[in-house]
């Protein structure tokens, strides 16, 4: 078998075959990025420096967040939260299954337990009222995901959280940039804290990273202090108040994010396009229906997914398409049904009708910036042929 690399899905060793392997994802440098990080290689600070504050101040703004911490990762992020709000053994968190397997170990890290309920059916996004229906006196904390860089109903959720005198994290891993109404994630009065993430298959990347903003001064402190292996604020290397972490970013990584940030507009644009010529190329597909995207909503796309109809055969469709040098991804795999979930709670599918369906028929198609319109054209065609042989 070929080995592909995760980060970048085009780099396939050993492959005989004459047509390129199209990309899965792609990060997008320019020669800005590479000037931020040679000037840090050159400067004697690499880590807890400049460019992180840079970074930081630089994202708040864009967002609109008080406040901002650079982390190590996403997961990282969502983990200082799960600290932070006190989540323990016997907590409860409600979440949802279709997301990346991040948002709900993190809450397995403290001992609590994920609490899964189902998603809307049109966006995958958690559903409020099955939400509000969960909530028992153990319930510490929402936990929702912009699925894709889809917003979900923070408004609702927010709502239902503020009733409850719990905190509500808002798992925005996926979705930098994303906007409802004209409000971006992360900006004051959404959630309790957001959390982005910078892995290189994300809108922007620093390698690794992550960060968490939030409007409450006290959330934003502690974070930085279990970034920073527990430390209090001020000058005192040796002074651990708390058990912390490090989970702090390097200086490298900070420059490549202060880089890739200046560029999230022509970034942000470059996924739109190509997510557009998905559209129009996929949307008349017998079979396919394409990710819809909710009124007012500024989706900031993070993959480009589309739904095939129950009768055809996802798993093979996707078997076919690699045969053609064209990778895919079931994105998401619900986490209830990954083997470590199965085995630790006893799932056994049935628990979630409408994530398990999504999860069986959706499909993450090769996405970037720099995805050609004559790749989308060869990616869409082997799709249409794929689904013809595998319906039925
Ligand atoms: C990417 C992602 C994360 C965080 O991932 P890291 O690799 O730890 O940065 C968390 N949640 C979701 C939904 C994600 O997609």
């Amino acid at each position: 078998m070929d080995r592909i690399n995760e980060n970048t899905g085009g780099i396939s060793i050993g492959s005989k075959a004459k047509r390129p392997m199209v990309a899965l994802a792609r990060p997008d440098i320019g020669e800005l990025e590479i000037a931020l990080v040679n000037r840090v290689l050159r400067s004697d600070f690499l880590s807890m420096g400049e460019m992180t504050r840079e970074f930081e101040r630089a994202l708040a703004a864009y967002v609109g967040a008080p406040h901002a911490v650079a982390v190590s990762s996403g997961t990282a992020g969502l983990h200082c939260l799960a600290c932070c709000f006190g989540l323990g053994p016997e907590d409860e968190v409600i979440t949802t299954s279709f997301s990346f397997v991040a948002s709900s170990n993190v809450a397995l890290y403290e001992r609590a337990r994920p609490v899964f309920v189902d998603i809307e059916p049109e966006q995958f996004c958690l559903d409020p009222d099955l939400v509000q229906a969960a909530i028992t006196p153990r319930t510490r904390a929402i936990l929702a995901v912009d699925v894709f860089g889809h917003p979900c109903r923070l408004d609702r959720l927010k709502a239902i959280a503020d009733e409850h005198g719990i905190p509500l994290i808002d798992d925005a891993c996926e979705a930098l940039g994303a906007e409802r109404n004209g409000v971006k994630l992360g900006a004051p009065g959404q959630a309790s804290a957001a959390v982005f993430a910078f892995f290189p298959n994300k809108q922007i990347t620093t390698g690794e990273g992550g960060m968490v903003v939030t409007d409450d001064d006290r959330i934003a402190a502690m974070c930085r202090s279990l970034r920073n292996q527990g430390r209090g604020e001020g000058d005192h290397w040796l002074l651990h108040e708390r058990l912390g972490f490090n989970y702090r970013m390097d200086e490298l990584s900070a420059a490549l994010g202060v880089g890739q940030l200046r560029r999230i507009e022509d970034l942000l644009q470059g996924r739109d396009q190509v997510a557009d010529l998905y559209r129009q190329r996929l949307s008349g597909v017998t079979g396919v229906t394409v990710y819809p995207v909710a009124p007012g909503v500024r989706m900031s796309w993070f993959v480009y997914v589309v739904r095939l109809d129950a009768a055809i055969d996802r798993d093979r469709v996707a078997r076919r398409l690699a045969r053609c040098d064209i990778p895919t991804r079931p994105y998401f795999q619900p986490i209830h049904l990954q083997p470590f979930y199965r085995e630790r709670f006893g799932y056994r599918g049935g628990e979630l009708p409408v994530t398990e369906a999504a999860g069986r028929s959706c499909l993450a198609l090769p996405f970037h910036t720099r995805l050609t319109a004559g790749e989308v054209d060869r990616v869409a065609a082997a799709l249409e042929e794929a689904i013809v042989a595998c319906s039925g």
